[in-house]
């Protein structure tokens, strides 16, 4: 069986001498299944990719692939009750209930992207079998509907992570949104299969900017979570590299570089989140600010500014930017999402409530989600209608922080004003059958 997603691989900066490093989750394939210590350089291997003629990471913009997504309810809507709010200023109004929708809202053109180019290999490969390295965005529903098409998601168990030993020559591979790791690249590369790569280019601007700090010898500061997926791509393509999923962590880290500390005590708090042989007391001399393109953006700009006073502070102004670089790679959708729910809700008085859609495992949902619960106002975010038990007047919800949490009675009599968002990976329209 061949194991992939979690191996260990060997990166070498332009001065160091190379280490042996694993992924950010240092689970058990990587311990047990002793998948090969091996080499990479995640920049050579993206650009061997085109090479074999085997490569594909634009859209075709193919209309039958088109059409097929808005039969299934899996583009942008072109019509239904989000269409009309769309042309109606984003309101709509049934006797004493108003509801708001926020200016930027739902799928992101990097998601819708690639959604169409997963139904255009669809098309262009009809008798191929044709899978995916992951879900191909954080949707339930719309994932439901590539599997309906045959196409194959490899989804990763706690015990025996992905298994592509089912995947042959010949066969077609999509990489996700959120991207692959440069070993799995490497090894669709190698074993001859068709790749469709729909990593969205806000994505790989980050991997750009990772590069970048490896070749100026920086250790990569990435603000994400460590076990997410795109994060994990990303630090597969870093040469050292620690993982901050906040700002508490990001303080912690200042406050080292500062004034030093345990050093048992950091690995501890960081042992899932940092390139294998990482040194607190060497490898953070010099580091450049990196992100998971979902994270709240305020809170990454935050880290910048703790990590750029940082280094003023203990290394002189003169001397900033010899040890800290910071590259903007912070994704607009995301931005705009969370731009939009502020704005709707910048009155909190004005809105009684806000539904939040997205699925359950999107970080960006849960962010837009955190907002809500920030700033006071009843949240509940609901990753399908399904959620919602109209007749009870009840609602099965998510809470920014991961709990799932039934509330009976949420829907008050009105007058009421609901606001609503969703998160950069759902759709507007869900019309297929159940
Ligand atoms: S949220 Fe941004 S980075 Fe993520 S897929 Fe959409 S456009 Fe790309």
């Amino acid at each position: 069986m061949q194991l992939l997603g979690h191996q260990q691989l060997v990166m070498g900066g332009a001065q160091r001498p190379p280490v042996v490093r694993r992924c950010a989750r240092l689970c058990v394939q990587c311990t047990v299944a002793g998948v090969e210590t091996e080499k990479i350089d995640g920049r050579t291997i993206r650009r061997s990719l085109n090479q074999t003629g085997r490569y594909t990471r634009q859209p075709s913009n193919n209309t039958e692939s088109q059409q097929l997504m808005d039969t299934h309810g899996v583009g942008y809507s072109s019509s239904g009750l989000v269409a009309q709010m769309r042309e109606n200023g984003n309101v709509w109004q049934q006797g004493e209930v108003t509801v708001k929708l926020a200016k930027a809202y739902g799928y992101c053109w990097g998601v819708e992207r690639a959604v169409r180019m997963a139904y255009e290999a669809r098309n262009s490969f009809p008798d191929r079998n044709m899978f995916i390295t992951n879900e191909i965005i954080h949707n339930p529903e719309v994932n439901e509907r590539l599997r309906e098409l045959d196409i194959n998601i490899v989804e990763e168990t706690e015990n025996k992570g992905k298994d592509y030993s089912n995947i042959q020559k010949g066969d077609v591979v999509i990489f996700p949104a959120f991207g692959a790791t440069a070993q799995e690249m490497k090894y669709f590369r190698d074993k001859g299969v068709q790749m469709v790569d729909t990593t969205c280019p806000w994505v790989a601007k980050v991997w750009n900017s990772v590069d970048t700090y490896t070749k100026k010898n920086s250790t990569s500061v990435i603000h994400g979570k460590y076990s997410h997926e795109e994060t994990v791509a990303t630090a597969s393509f870093a040469s050292d590299y620690i993982i901050v999923k906040d700002l508490k962590e990001a303080q912690y880290l200042c406050d080292y570089i500062m004034f030093g500390g345990s050093k048992e005590e950091f690995m501890a708090k960081f042992k899932n989140a940092v390139s294998a042989g990482f040194d607190p007391e060497t490898m953070l001399v010099k580091v450049g600010l990196a992100n998971q393109t979902t994270m709240l953006k305020g809170e990454t700009e935050q880290i910048g500014k703790m990590l750029e006073q940082t280094m003023m502070r203990k290394y002189g102004p003169d001397k900033l930017q010899e040890h800290f670089i910071v590259m903007d790679t912070i994704c607009d959708a995301t931005q705009e999402r969370q731009d939009a729910l502020y704005d709707i809700t910048a009155d909190p008085k004005a809105i009684d409530l806000m539904i939040v859609v997205g699925g359950f495992n999107s970080s960006n949902t849960s962010h837009l989600q955190e907002i809500a619960e920030h700033k006071g106002i009843p949240s509940y975010w609901v990753d399908s209608a399904a959620r919602i038990d109209v007749a009870g007047n009840k609602v099965l919800h998510k809470l920014a922080y991961g709990e799932l949490k039934e509330t009976s009675g949420w829907l008050p009599a009105g007058p009421l004003t609901i606001g609503v968002t969703s998160g950069a990976s759902t759709p507007d329209t869900r019309r297929w059958r159940r």
